[in-house]
């Protein structure tokens, strides 16, 4: 088993330390990807400090994961050595279920398995991408264009995906008004996508901080959320709502700005119910819906759309030893819009 370099959690309130770490030898199906660089999501956080359940440490998270393929096991024909590639936040999942058999791995019945925190086939617990190197079945992949800048790839496989997939699902396109609320790292690439698909985007974000940049990410109008008359301004309004929002907010007064048919999909994951009151539903036959990543197939759709489009996610590249100082800018939406560690600093 190779000991490859990583950055680790040792505890949930200890700040993460250089460590070494062990990855499986290369079977048959794996490939083995030198990484370059790994973005940071929250989920990271979350994870480390045992915000979403207790895990086992030492724990190397990351799940936007960027490198080059050093070497393929004898069963692997889709990928050779040299090749641009890249890991999201799943590494395996059952196959065999109806929604992984429909390509939706992500919601495997069975149980996804987590790039990291998650159980691997073999009983121990995966390692994410604040490492070196990573082997990974090839199915579960993704080959990222030569056109997407290198480090700017990295948070296209999570934060890219997350908001992806709910804008495809849910058709966002010409003639459709799609609102964006929070413009953290989610956000930002939940704009530039929707604009990309063309789709007349607005922002509502707390604050007008941001304006400049969601304007110039193509959303056509910024409206604050702390101004009540916004809610009244944009009444019976948007045809979708991604929420990229963890934090707890009053769901009756977004899911009024739905017009006929529209919904209002949760990306964010915020950890005490919400109320939601039957009647605003009702009212124009609106839904509220959740969704999570997104499967292998359309992930790859995605990175070949960024590719295709020029979308490319704004990012701020760190060092290895940045790492703790960067959770706590996370923490307070210090970021703009997404951290990216080069790993050659591991
Ligand atoms: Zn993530
Ligand atoms: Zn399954």
């Amino acid at each position: 088993m190779p000991t490859v370099k990583a950055y680790a959690a040792t505890s949930a309130t200890e700040p993460l330390v250089p460590a070494t770490i062990e990855r499986r030898d290369v079977g048959p199906k794996d490939v083995l990807i030198a990484i370059r660089y790994a973005g940071i999501c929250h989920s990271d956080i979350h994870t480390v400090r045992g915000e979403w359940g207790p895990i086992t440490y030492p724990q190397v998270v990351g799940h936007e994961i960027v490198g080059e393929v050093v070497e393929v096991g004898s069963d692997v024909t889709t990928y050779q050595a040299g090749d641009r590639v890249g890991v999201g936040c799943m590494v395996n999942s059952c196959r065999e279920c109806e929604n992984c058999r429909a390509g939706l791995e992500q919601y495997c019945l069975n149980g996804n398995v987590g790039t990291y925190a998650g159980v691997d086939r073999d009983g121990t617990i995966t390692q994410g991408g604040y490492s070196t190197h990573i082997v990974v079945d090839q199915d579960f992949v993704l080959r990222v264009p030569e056109a997407i800048p290198y480090e700017a790839a990295a948070p296209l496989l999570c934060a890219g995906i997350t908001t992806y997939s709910p804008l495809a699902h849910w058709n966002a396109g010409p003639g459709k008004r799609v609102a964006v609320v929070g413009m953290g790292g989610l956000g930002h690439m939940a704009v530039k996508i929707a604009a990309a698909m063309g789709a007349e985007v607005t922002v509502l974000s707390r604050t007008l901080a941001k304006q400049d940049d969601g304007l110039a990410y193509g959303a056509k109008e910024y409206f604050s959320t702390d101004d009540a008359t916004t809610f009244e301004k944009l009444a019976n309004h948007f045809d979708l709502i991604i929420n990229t929002v963890s934090a707890p907010l009053d769901v009756d007064a977004y899911l009024r700005l739905l017009r006929l048919d529209g919904t209002m999909v949760n990306v964010g994951a915020p950890p005490e119910p919400l109320p939601v009151t039957m009647f605003t539903l009702f009212g124009n036959r609106r839904s509220y819906a959740g969704s999570s990543i997104g499967g292998i197939a359309e992930t790859q759709e995605m990175l070949d759309f960024c590719a295709e489009r020029g979308v490319a996610p704004e990012t701020e590249l760190i060092s290895a030893d940045q790492i703790n100082e960067a959770y706590e800018r996370v923490m307070s939406s210090d970021v703009r819009y997404r951290f990216v560690i080069d790993t050659a600093t591991l």
